[in-house]
């Protein structure tokens, strides 16, 4: 007993002094201690810039301090950033007979914002063809027009810009149910408050993209207010643009008022840092942010992405004591991540980033899971080994050392049909030329669902998968990347 104590004891110091992780400590029941607590009720499913989410920051920069990482700031662990959040406030037309309120009378979309209520009139155009248009005075206005599909509205809407409207309404006399449909597809996303980096360029914010291409606002609207617009019935209105008489259709006026509300709020990365020789860096980073709550219900996104972050606590956990590191290991759990990879975009444009001195980055987003394509969970997909010969060495070693877990490298590049390596913080620090590696496990019919609960996860198999991507870092400690 003793004899083979002291082997152990050898053995590990011997391990440690060439800068290897002490994986004895990589447990299962820690992963599900960790992924527990930030499922649970109080960080309300970690939306970016919530009271849920600041108590999640708090609980793995604990984590840090209470494992002795280095900071990574001078005396923080939080790397604090500000974001704008934007998100329609008041959007009504007010008529004389009725008031269209969003996502109750009305839908609308669009990107022309009036945060001060103006007065506008409202012209029949018919079923919006040239000649319909040609009669009426359509500028400024806003042009209400019958419709066959009211999911086809850019050939209309192109129309109406060139004649200058301010707006199109559509209904669809036809169809009784399609506003419903279209209320119910465009609600949530619609309603949605957006998140951008002050100063990003436009490419990173689809709202202001959508404004580069001008459409008109597009307002739809169900059979039931027609007549209490114009004070006529669709039957009447349908007779006049027969007869080729909408000119005669009353113009009435309306108040409208299209608010778009901003406010900054601030929200962290959480970054710890384990010393090693060189001035050069790993960057295994993890999103600890998820979709916040809807309504009364919160998602509690255990696999998307609690499974990563525990992870990246118990990596840090396992080098924490690592002595004779060749580079630093940078632990960087990530915010904003569901709202467009914003906190690594943030981490990657400070001002003392340098890609040069980054090694790689190795991004963990989802990894509890078992998607439909395997039967078992001895596989973690490895996405981007593509980019770099030696990355895909020392991956390809590190899998054929440890048979717990496979590799699966099917959906590499040009064989991701859905771009998944583009949708998780691995792409910032692509684009930045770093080589960079996404670990996931594959959708699931939970994904970005509330029933992404942490009895979906067997954590023996996490344990494995965390163990296969320690070694991946032990052996680039070893071998470094000459890149
Ligand atoms: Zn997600």
């Amino acid at each position: 007993m003793k004899i083979l104590l002291l082997i152990t004891c050898l053995t590990s110091f011997v391990l440690q002094s060439q800068g290897q992780a002490d994986k004895s400590s990589i447990d299962r029941k820690d992963l599900k201690a960790f992924v527990k607590i930030l499922t649970s009720d109080s960080l309300e499913g970690r939306g970016t810039g919530t009271e849920g989410q600041r108590r999640a920051g708090k609980f793995i920069s604990d984590r840090f301090k209470h494992l002795g990482l280095n900071t990574y700031h001078q005396d923080s662990y939080l790397e604090k950033f500000k974001l704008n959040q934007t998100y329609w406030g008041q959007v009504y037309i007010k008529t004389q007979r009725t008031t269209l309120k969003n996502f109750e009378n009305m839908v609308f979309q669009g990107s022309n914002v009036q945060n001060e209520e103006i007065d506008k009139e409202i012209v029949f155009g018919g079923r919006g063809t040239e000649e319909e248009l040609n009669q009426i005075d359509v500028k400024d206005r806003l042009v209400l027009v019958f419709v066959k599909n009211l999911r086809n509205k850019y050939d209309i809407n192109r129309k109406l810009a060139q004649r200058k409207a301010s707006g199109i309404i559509l209904a669809n006399p036809g169809n009784e149910k399609q506003f419903e449909s279209i209320k119910n597809t465009f609600k949530e996303h619609s309603l949605q408050k957006r998140l951008s980096l002050p100063n990003s360029d436009t490419a990173q914010n689809t709202f202001a993209r959508w404004d580069t291409i001008k459409f008109l606002n597009t307002i739809t609207i169900p059979n039931s207010e027609i007549k209490n617009i114009f004070g006529r019935s669709i039957k009447e209105l349908t007779k006049l643009q027969e007869d080729n008489r909408i000119k005669e259709v009353p113009i009435p006026k309306a108040k409208v008022k299209f608010e778009r509300i901003h406010n900054e709020i601030e929200t962290a990365n959480v970054v710890g840092v384990v010393k090693g020789n060189s001035n050069k860096s790993i960057i295994l980073s993890a999103h600890y942010d998820h979709l916040g709550k809807s309504g009364e219900e919160y998602f509690p996104g255990a696999d998307d992405n609690a499974s990563g972050t525990a992870a990246l606590l118990e990596i840090a956990e396992a080098f924490s004591l690592a002595k004779d590191l060749e580079y630093n290991i940078v632990f960087l759990a990530t915010s904003g991540e569901e709202a467009g990879l914003l906190g690594s975009l943030y981490h990657v444009s400070q001002p003392d980033f340098d890609p040069k001195n980054i090694l790689c980055n190795l991004n963990l987003d989802m990894i509890s899971r078992i998607d439909e394509k395997h039967d078992n969970a001895k596989y973690l997909y490895c996405i981007g080994t593509d980019q770099s010969n030696e990355l895909d060495t020392i991956i390809k070693k590190a899998d054929s050392l440890f048979d717990q877990c496979s590799f699966d490298y099917s959906l590499n590049n040009s064989k991701d049909p859905v771009g998944l390596f583009t949708r998780s913080d691995n792409y910032s620090f692509y684009e930045k030329g770093i080589p960079a590696i996404l670990f996931f496990s594959g959708l699931h019919p939970d994904y970005h669902k509330t029933t992404d609960t942490v009895e979906k996860i067997d954590f023996a198999s996490l344990e494995s998968r965390v163990r296969q991507i320690s070694l991946v870092i032990e052996l680039l400690q070893r071998e470094g990347l000459k890149n």
